[in-house]
């Protein structure tokens, strides 16, 4: 459990957080910016990069699922501050350093758990 000024400090990060990615998701679903052109700009310049191979429709497809996902952890943090269980792993019930929701605020989980989760997908 983190203090009192540390969770105000954690809200607000999550707050910008959160509105970051709305504007960024609403620009590119045909914003100032269209959603190709965002795509292609992406992209672009890396030669090499098997995003290239993926289609136009897979590459957004992807990336909407990432903003989603993050948005969604951005969500469950807000939810999991204001029910006083912010900074615990979701998975062991460890707390999670503070240098690691400082580069990370919508962390759910710990390192090891998190990366023995990426792993399993
Ligand atoms: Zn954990």
């Amino acid at each position: 459990m983190k203090n009192q000024l540390q969770q105000e400090t954690f809200h607000q990060l999550l707050l910008a957080q959160r509105v970051g990615l709305l504007e960024r998701m609403a620009s590119e679903r045909g914003g100032v910016v269209g959603r190709a052109e965002v795509a292609a700009d992406h992209f672009g310049g890396n030669e090499d990069s098997h995003a290239q191979v993926m289609t136009q429709r897979d590459a957004e497809f992807a990336m909407n699922e990432h903003e989603t996902a993050e948005l969604s952890a951005v969500d469950t943090a807000l939810a999991r501050l204001k029910a006083g269980n912010y900074g615990i792993c979701l998975d062991c019930d460890a707390e999670i350093p503070t240098t690691r929701l400082l580069a990370f605020p919508a962390a759910l989980r710990c390192i090891d758990c998190q990366s023995f989760a990426e792993k399993r997908h």
